[in-house]
C-alpha cells in the first residue's frame, strides 16, 4: 500500500521542498509577521527551511498538533488564541512555559513535542539591548493578560519586584495568586497589585511596562497612561505594542523626559530564540528586524488599502 503525504497547509511535497518545516499555530494567522521574519532568517543563513502559517480554528488544535507530529515538522510557534490550548497535546513543558502558563514555541525532539515559552526571555533580551538591566529594580506593569504573564515571569527571573495594575481587578488578583509561587523569588512580596495608579508612589519605580493592547493600530491615538497623571522623568517605559512602532505612550514618555523603548524588540527576540531552538544556529537578528518592519509596512499605506492587518504577538 502506498501512502500519500499531504502537508498541513494542504499541499503535497514535491521537488524543491524545504528540508525542514516549522509553522505557526493560531487563528487567524494571516496578520502575523512571523512567517516573513523567519523565512528571511532562513534565507540569510542559506538554510533550506520554511515557515508555514498553520491556521487552526479553536476546535482543531488537536488535529494540527497531530499533523505536526506525523509530518515531521521541526517545531512551531503558537499564537493567539492557542498559547494555552496546545499545552495538553505536548509531551513536555519547560519551567518557563509552566510558570507563564502558556507555550509560544514548540520544539520537536524526535517524536516528542516540547513546549517552550520564549516571550519572557525575548523581553529580557530586548530590555538589555536597550541597555536596561532590571535586576534589583521595581517595575509597574499595566495589564494582566498573556503578555503580562511573560513579562512578569522574566522580571522575576531577573530579580525585579513588580506591581501589576489592570482594568479588570479580578484578573490581576488571579495573576498575582498564580505567579507568586511559580516564579523563583523566595518572598511573595516581590509581586503586588495596585487597584489605582493615582494612589501609588510612582517614584518608587524605575520601569513601566505596558502589556495592554491600548494604543495598538487602528486605535493608535489611545494611551494606557492616565492624561492627568505625571510620569516621572527617570523612568524607562517599555511598550509591548509594536504596531505602530512608536506608540502614543512612548511619545508621552519622551515628552516627560523618560526613556521610551519600542515593543518590536521583544517580538524579534522571542522569534530569534525560537529560531535558535529549532536550528541550533545564531539567529540573524538584524535581518529579522528588517523583515518584521517590512511585513508590518507603513501605517498610512495599510490605512489606505483598508487592510485589516491587526497586530498579533507573533
Ligand atoms: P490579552 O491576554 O488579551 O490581554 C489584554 C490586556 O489588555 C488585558 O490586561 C486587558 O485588560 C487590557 N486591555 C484591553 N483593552 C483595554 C482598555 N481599553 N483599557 C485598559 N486595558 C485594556 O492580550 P496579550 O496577549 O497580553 O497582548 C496584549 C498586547 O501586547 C497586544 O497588543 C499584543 O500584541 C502585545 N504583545 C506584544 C508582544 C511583543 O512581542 N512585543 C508579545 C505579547 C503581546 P482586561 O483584563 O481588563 O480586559
Amino acid at each position: 500500500m502506498t501512502t500519500t503525504l499531504i502537508l498541513v497547509d494542504g499541499s503535497a511535497p514535491g521537488a524543491g521542498d524545504p528540508t525542514f518545516r516549522v509553522g505557526l499555530v493560531g487563528w487567524p494567522v494571516e496578520h502575523s509577521v512571523s512567517p516573513a521574519m523567519h523565512n528571511a532568517a532562513f534565507d540569510a543563513l542559506d538554510l533550506n527551511w520554511r515557515y508555514f502559517p498553520l491556521p487552526t480554528p479553536p476546535n482543531q488544535v488537536d488535529v494540527t498538533l497531530a499533523k505536526i507530529r506525523e509530518q515531521g515538522y521541526r517545531g512551531a510557534n503558537v499564537t493567539l488564541p492557542h498559547k494555552r490550548a496546545v499545552m495538553p497535546y505536548l509531551d513536555e513543558l519547560t519551567g518557563a512555559a509552566r510558570a507563564i502558563g502558556a507555550v509560544n514555541t514548540i520544539l520537536a525532539d524526535g517524536a516528542r513535542l516540547v513546549g517552550h515559552n520564549t516571550d519572557g526571555d525575548g523581553f529580557l533580551v530586548a530590555l538589555r539591548e536597550a541597555s536596561l538591566d532590571p535586576s534589583g529594580q521595581s517595575a509597574l506593569v499595566l495589564g494582566a493578560g498573556g503578555g503580562a504573564r511573560s513579562v512578569i515571569y522574566a522580571l522575576a527571573q531577573a530579580g525585579c519586584s513588580v506591581t501589576v495594575h489592570n482594568r479588570t481587578v479580578e484578573r490581576a488578583t488571579s495573576l498575582v495568586q498564580d505567579m507568586q509561587g511559580a516564579c523563583l523569588q523566595p518572598d511573595g512580596s516581590w509581586l503586588t497589585q495596585a487597584a489605582s495608579l493615582q494612589d501609588l508612589d510612582l517614584d518608587a519605580y524605575s520601569l513601566l511596562v505596558n502589556t495592554t493592547s491600548v494604543g495598538m493600530w487602528p486605535n493608535a491615538d489611545a494611551s494606557p497612561w492616565p492624561e492627568t497623571l505625571a510620569m516621572p522623568p527617570n523612568w524607562t517605559v517599555y511598550d509591548l505594542v509594536y504596531n505602530p512602532e512608536d506608540t502614543c505612550l512612548l511619545s508621552r514618555a519622551r515628552a516627560a523626559g523618560a526613556a521610551p523603548v519600542r515593543g518590536l524588540g521583544m517580538l524579534v527576540h522571542q522569534g530569534a530564540l525560537a529560531f535558535e531552538l529549532w536550528t541550533g544556529q545564531a539567529a540573524p537578528v538584524e535581518v529579522m528586524y528588517a523583515a518584521a518592519r517590512e511585513a508590518l509596512g507603513p501605517m498610512d499605506r495599510r490605512a489606505q488599502i483598508g487592510e485589516r492587518k491587526m497586530q498579533g504577538d507573533g
